[in-house]
């Protein structure tokens, strides 16, 4: 598909997508998605969560060339940092880092200090959505590492999706996974993952937003402690 071609399909055709992939593997929609948006595909890696790492190794297994980004944010930790370093060479890929047209303190200085605390939805457009939108120009899908099972807010969530926020497509491969399966896969294909994920940590975003999460919490509620958000804005 072309960035010329590429229009957002009808309801029905999206739930017709859906239900044909509804009993796919991970890999088998990987595979479809490849096939179908080739070069114009990239695939969303944080860096932070299972999730992406699992994608990551699945993805490089079919396209061993496909396009991969990250949002650096600035505020990163070192162990996502490094586990960026570890993934590049053990896939031998180069993820493309997209930042915040403004730094840290000229983020302070329109913005006001700790931006984050008092509203981080502003900071998730500065330092997330914008950069998010430049990824994603010139693309006609994305891969993201959706699972119904990490927040209420992503138990709809199916493995086509129209992004109308981007303008493009969204697949999540693993939609239908859980938790479970997913570290099954790591473990099985020695997938390397976050160490912060071992602390107690299990959804890793920047320093500032993310602590550890209690037992029976939900997975994203160690997301902005003490904020009315577990989304950033990249999926709602
Ligand atoms: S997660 Fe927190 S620090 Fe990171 S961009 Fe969003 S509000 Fe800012």
């Amino acid at each position: 598909m072309t960035l010329e071609q590429v229009q957002a399909p009808s309801k029905e055709e999206l739930e017709a997508l859906n239900e044909r992939l509804a009993a796919a593997t991970p890999q088998e929609i990987l595979q479809w998605v490849v096939d179908v948006h080739g070069e114009q595909l990239i695939l969303a890696c944080s860096f932070g969560g299972i999730s992406g790492m699992a994608l990551l190794d699945m993805a490089v297994k079919i396209k061993p060339d496909i396009a991969i980004f990250y949002l650096d944010t600035d505020f990163l930790f070192p162990e996502t940092y490094n586990l960026r370093d570890q993934a590049a060479t053990r896939y031998n890929v180069q993820p493309l880092a997209f930042r915040s047209r403004l730094t840290p303190e000229q983020q302070a200085t329109q913005y006001g200090d700790k931006l984050w605390e008092r509203d981080p939805d502003a900071c998730c457009a500065v330092r997330k959505v914008e950069p998010n939108k430049r990824a994603l120009e010139g693309r006609t899908a994305w891969i993201a590492g959706l699972r119904r099972d990490q927040a209420s807010t992503r138990r709809n969530v199916e493995p086509v999706a129209w992004d109308a926020k981007f303008g493009l497509y969204k697949v999540s491969p693993l939609a239908y996974w859980d938790e479970k399966q997913v570290w099954k896969y790591i473990f099985a294909n020695d997938v390397p993952y976050n160490p912060l994920h071992d602390e107690g940590y299990p959804s890793i975003g920047c320093m500032y937003c993310t602590r550890a999460a209690g037992q029976g919490e939900d997975m994203r509620a160690g997301r902005w402690n003490g904020q009315n958000k577990v989304e950033c804005g990249l999926h709602k």
